[in-house]
């Protein structure tokens, strides 16, 4: 196999999708352009869809999960609006892909903390993270993230890519002062993106972001486990 060849292909569709997603308005700024641009979609990814890594779709990574959707990530980052040196936790990490996009954002100066219930995920996060560089921005916790990541906290942000039923209270609590929260709500087949902000230690302004459709979150504040 041409590898040289290969990685062209993959960067020249990359550079394809971001500006597609630019035109269409999912992609505002040009750091979430840069970051977008940098981080290899296809090495979050099974080797079987790595050619398809380039299209607007979430594709599956096992244990009924999927990698989210470009478009998706691209508005949970501008949503977000990230700056360097931020302390960031995410709630659902599947193979790594958005942390990666985020932690290129936040950088050295700043950390994102991901957390992932299925072991096997986590660790292959981990394994993709290495590869790619981003391990030391990037630490994926194994457990409930519907309890947060207390020992971290506060966070500059928080967001979550499976949907909750209700706002879990501890992501609340976890946010700094002033601190945003962006999470998709609703029942299992439809979901509004929510954004939290904190004004003070117990006022939030609530505004919602439009319909979305994402995995459940399961854990002590989400869904509960199928049997
Ligand atoms: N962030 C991923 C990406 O970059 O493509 C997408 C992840 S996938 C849409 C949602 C993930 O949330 C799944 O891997 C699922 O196992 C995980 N999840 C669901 N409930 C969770 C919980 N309570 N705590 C942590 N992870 C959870």
């Amino acid at each position: 196999m041409d590898f040289e060849n290969l990685s062209g292909f993959m960067k020249d569709e990359r550079e394809k999708l971001v500006e597609r997603l630019f035109s269409q308005g999912y992609i505002r700024t040009q750091k979430v352009k840069e970051a977008m641009l940098k981080v290899p979609r296809e090495e979050f990814m099974p080797l079987e869809n790595h050619s398809h890594a380039y299209l607007d779709r979430p594709f599956p990574i096992g244990k009924g999960q999927t990698i989210s959707a470009p478009h998706m990530v691209a508005i949970i980052a501008e949503k977000l609006e990230l700056e360097e040196g931020m302390n960031i936790l995410e709630i659902g990490t599947g193979w790594g892909y958005n942390a990666a996009v985020v932690g290129e954002i936040v950088g050295k100066k700043g950390h994102v903390f991901t957390i992932e219930r299925i072991t096997s995920l986590a660790e292959k996060a981990r394994e993709n993270l290495e590869k790619t560089g981003y391990s030391n921005v990037v630490t994926v916790i194994e457990g409930d993230g519907t309890t947060g990541y207390p020992d971290k906290a506060p966070y500059h942000r928080i967001y979550a890519t499976a949907s909750a039923p209700k706002i879990p209270e501890p992501l609340k609590k976890q946010l700094k002062i002033g601190g945003k929260l962006i999470i998709p709500m609703g029942s299992d087949y439809f979901q509004e993106l929510v954004s939290i902000l904190r004004i003070s230690d117990d006022k939030y302004q609530t505004q919602n972001l439009g319909g979305v459709i994402f995995v459940p979150m399961i854990g002590q504040h989400g869904w509960p486990e199928e049997d």
